[in-house]
């Protein structure tokens, strides 16, 4: 089951979707899903909160 990375709900089989490879300097890369309709994003519970002040 692919995860949408932008509002954070599954997305169904039918359900288009773009992927993003994000490449990782310790290991393989991650691919993010997002839904290609506009979906909404969910906050996001990092550490790089000061981005956000
Ligand atoms: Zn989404």
């Amino acid at each position: 089951m692919k995860i949408c990375g932008r509002c954070d709900q599954s997305i169904q089989g039918r359900q288009k979707y773009t992927t993003h490879d994000i490449p990782s300097p310790s290991g393989p890369g991650a691919t993010v899903y997002l839904h290609v309709a506009p979906c909404k994003r969910v906050p996001t519970q990092t550490t790089q909160d000061s981005l956000y002040h």
